[in-house]
């Protein structure tokens, strides 16, 4: 049976991300048509994470339902889930083969080895998002007491600079005005982030680089010199995950409150405008409510353009899984709630900073007839009224009033 439809699903992270646009890149090259989960498909595969276990049950769910989708197809799971606990996955009826994250970037040798697909023909992938995710790094070393992510992608390590450079040039030459680096930890990017930066924005045409995340420790001077080159995006992703240092020593964070917050207020001296982002974890063992209002006061006060709320999640093979005092799920609901509230809050009084301001955006698609849609650099959703198509393309606009996605 001739096979020449894929479809790739993601879940998780950028690094995930990443990893299936890349691999969608290589099926394009060999002339496979890429299309949307929902249509069906000869070949679908799943990228999954394992990072809590509602990530799990939705692996599995979406597993199932592209078997029910496309009886005949071939069902593939990669990723995170699949390298933690593929006897788990085998179980699923229908799931045709399994690959962990240190062979998944093989998976189209693994699939000509087996004659499951001809790789044959070449041909110019088309552009896939506005956006382009570059893995540069992966794994890592700090084994925070509720992260699987160390258990699952391994020790830090890096893609080669010149390799980094020539995969960002290649996205440039295909047309993407933004990319996005990527990693599990991209400050342990080794020889240097810094470097890696300097030599992209040197040796590359991109209009648009962005980070995807970085730890506060990763905040230096010479690093935040770099964002005087306007096309270093000023929006960092900061991940916090609890705003109590009691909190922060049972997670095995390595940092204080206090050094979180020295690191936020160089970024804002050396970057105006700039959207700080974080994700806060709630409900993690032993969390009082005394530490959970901490948290909630320190997010507050940091103003933050957006904060990821993720309910603490056990994870098997991490320390957390022996700590005591599990959270309640009715708790951990209600904090939840709170931290969305907050996080909705933060994010609107951000962005009307903006109102009356010209700014400058890569529109990335149309959301309703001549409306599109795209992102400033520091990460603001702006709409325009556009007789013209606006796809990947940067122009400026002022903003003037607020509107959310129809
Ligand atoms: S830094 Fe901590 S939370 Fe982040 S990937 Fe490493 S172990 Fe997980």
């Amino acid at each position: 049976m001739a096979r020449n439809i894929i479809a790739l699903e993601s879940l998780g992270c950028k690094l995930n991300q990443a990893e299936s646009e890349s691999l969608a890149r290589q099926f394009a090259k060999m002339g496979y048509h890429i299309v949307p989960p929902s249509d069906g498909a000869d070949i679908y595969i799943l990228n999954t994470c394992t990072v809590t276990h509602i990530a799990d049950r939705k692996s599995r769910h979406l597993l199932r339902l592209a078997r029910r989708r496309s009886p005949d197809a071939l069902i593939i799971a990669i990723g995170c889930y699949a390298e933690r606990a593929p006897e788990v996955l085998a179980h699923i009826e229908g799931v045709d083969l399994i690959l962990g994250n240190d062979e998944k970037a093989r998976l189209l040798d693994v699939l000509g080895e087996r004659g499951m697909i001809s790789t044959n023909s070449a041909i110019c992938p088309p552009m896939l998002r506005t956006r382009s995710l570059v893995k540069v790094q992966e794994g890592c070393n700090q084994f925070c007491a509720y992260c699987i992510v160390p258990l699952v992608r391994g020790r830090e390590r890096s893609l080669p600079l010149d390799e980094a450079v020539d995969e960002v040039k290649a996205r440039v030459e295909m047309g993407y005005l933004e990319v996005v680096l990527t990693g599990t930890q991209i400050g342990a990017y080794r020889p240097s982030l810094e470097l890696l930066i300097q030599r992209i924005l040197a040796e590359t045409g991109v209009r648009r680089l962005r980070l995807s995340s970085l730890q506060s420790r990763d905040i230096t001077t010479e690093l935040l010199a770099l964002w005087q080159d306007e096309k270093l995006c000023r929006h960092l992703h900061l991940p916090l995950q609890s705003g109590s240092d009691p909190v922060l020593r049972r997670m095995r964070r390595g940092y204080s409150v206090d050094d979180y917050e020295k690191a936020v207020v160089m970024i804002r001296e050396a970057i105006p405008d700039v959207a700080i982002t974080t994700d806060i974890m709630v409900g993690f063992p032993g969390e009082s409510d005394e530490e959970f209002e901490e948290s909630h006061c320190f997010c507050q006060r940091m103003s933050f353009a957006n904060i990821h709320v993720f309910p603490f999640s056990e994870r098997p093979g991490t320390l957390a899984t022996l700590m005591p005092e599990k959270v309640g799920e009715r708790v951990k609901k209600e904090r939840s709630e709170r931290m969305l509230k907050l996080a909705k809050e933060s994010a609107r009084r951000f962005e009307v900073q903006f109102l009356g301001r010209t700014m400058r955006v890569l529109w990335e698609r149309e959301v309703d007839d001549g409306v599109w849609v795209g992102l400033t650099d520091n990460y603001i959703r702006v709409f325009v009224q556009s007789d013209e198509p606006l796809k990947n393309r940067l122009s400026e606009v002022k903003v003037n009033e607020e509107r959310r996605l129809p």
